[in-house]
């Protein structure tokens, strides 16, 4: 038996450590040589379709850390950082490897396994891992770093060589086998399939950070939030998390299929973003303060923002006085514009946010195990068809997130709390499904 069996088969820590770690796994990779091949094909009207850069194939195992587990995978979830890097946007991924490869040469190679989100099975730990044993089944966060420098005491995206795991690192989550670091490990939410435990960790953790944690907007009871993307990865657990705080959510989608989803969550307000001529004018910046104004009767204490360049002019604009724009990414573009009187004149913040460190991840990890936050797992794919699920996500196909089967030979394996599962509801656990 391989020890891909044995962790399908359920077997226990002994059998698993006895069993040899194969030296090559299937995994969801770019190839170096590769990185030009986007060049100049914007222009024709081409795009950067991401399934001719991912590839599904065999890459060699790398050494284990003394800090480090091998986690057999049993699923993974697409997220927008698996898009950017098959495009080699901003920058190819393989300059993060590189620099990080001065460091730690195992990174640097010709291939690059990405994901940054798994649940799946301890099978080995490094010989400094004390939280973690081999049989352990958990998910993982996305942020890898170096748990001895000391301004991970106050906190851990602050640490000098924070990198996003399956990202700026190599070894990630869209494949058989991962390398992570122990301090990346969280107990498997023992209510949810595989499928549904992979999904959550990078999008609802960074939703947390940005509107619960001690470095985010802090939403208090009652305060109105427009969220962007609101049935998206991200957005669809920023509307959990403003729901469960006492908040009033708004959410931004751009169709009708979605709109319902989002009354669906209990999000009552909804704006359909596709009504507005040109978000990026003032004019458009107006129309969409007043459309929040007749939904709620105020303008909202903080907006929810990771669309960039599109979205972020009005944003700025119709937080209330006093209000904070917290801000994550710049799907639309990373140049952003806005008018600054309308900042400094109604003392606006703007807070950048960055994932979860180990802490935030904890505490959102609680809530989905409690069953206070949900999985907004949408669709499943096979390892083999992952391009397709990145795919999918490139071009806004899909709604909250996309998973991939690893090692799990079908979906609904690895429920252990049936009795949570039915207190939540079938419905409410699978409502992205469709
Ligand atoms: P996603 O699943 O693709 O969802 C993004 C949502 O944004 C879509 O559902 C879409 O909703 C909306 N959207 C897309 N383009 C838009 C535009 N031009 N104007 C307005 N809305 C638009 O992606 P995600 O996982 O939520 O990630 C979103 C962004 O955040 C990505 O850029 C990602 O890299 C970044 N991110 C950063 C971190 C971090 O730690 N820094 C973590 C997670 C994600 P509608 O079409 O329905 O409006």
């Amino acid at each position: 038996m391989t020890l891909a069996e044995a962790v399908v088969a359920g077997a226990g820590p002994a059998e698993l450590a006895s069993l040899e770690v194969p030296t090559r796994y299937r995994a969801v990779h770019l190839r170096k040589d590769e990185v030009g091949m986007f060049n100049g094909q914007t222009k024709d009207g081409q795009d950067k379709d991401v399934r001719r850069s991912l590839h599904v194939g065999e890459v060699p195992m790398p050494e284990l850390a003394p800090d480090e587990v091998l986690v057999a995978v049993m699923a993974s979830a697409i997220n927008f950082n698996t898009v950017w890097s098959a495009m080699f946007e901003p920058i190819p991924t393989f300059a993060f490897l590189e620099r990080f490869g001065r460091t730690d040469p195992r990174h640097d190679l010709p291939t690059h396994v990405l994901g940054s989100d798994a649940a799946g099975v301890v099978v080995r730990a490094g010989q400094a891992v004390r939280h973690w044993r081999p049989g352990d089944r958990v998910v993982t966060s996305p942020a890898y770093l170096d748990s001895q420098d000391p301004i991970v005491q106050h906190d851990g995206m602050l640490a000098a060589d924070l990198r996003a795991w399956g990202f700026e690192t190599n070894f990630g989550g869209l494949a058989e086998f991962a390398v992570v670091k122990a301090t990346q490990l969280l107990p498997k939410p023992r209510h949810l399939s595989w499928e549904e435990a992979a999904c959550n960790m990078l999008c609802a953790s960074t939703a947390y950070r940005m509107l619960v944690g001690e470095r985010g907007a802090r939403m208090k009871q009652g305060d109105v939030v427009l969220l962007w993307g609101a049935t998206g990865g991200l957005g669809a657990y920023g509307v959990q998390l403003v729901r469960n705080g006492g908040g009033i959510p708004v959410g931004v989608v751009s169709s009708p299929e979605k709109a319902a989803l989002l009354r669906a969550m209990g999000c009552e307000h909804v704006v359909d973003r596709s009504r507005f001529d040109d978000l990026t004018e003032e004019k458009g910046w107006r129309g969409l303060g007043a459309e929040v104004r007749r939904l709620v009767g105020e303008d909202p204490a903080i907006v929810f923002e990771h669309t960039g360049k599109d979205t972020f002019g009005a944003s700025v604009y119709v937080a209330k006085k006093g209000g904070k724009v917290v801000t994550c990414g710049s799907s639309s573009g990373y140049d952003h514009a806005y008018d600054n009187r309308h900042l400094w004149m109604r003392l606006k913040q703007i807070i950048g946010s960055h994932g979860a460190n180990y802490q935030e991840c904890h505490e959102i990890n609680r809530l989905i195990s409690l069953g206070m936050v949900h999985p907004t797992l949408s669709r499943v794919y096979p390892l083999a068809e992952a391009a397709d699920a990145a795919r999918a996500v490139q071009l806004n196909q899909h709604v909250g997130k996309v998973g991939v089967l690893a090692l799990a030979p079908k979906e609904d394996l690895g429920i252990e709390d049936g009795r949570l599962r039915e207190r939540i509801g079938e419905e409410r656990l699978r409502l992205f499904r469709g």
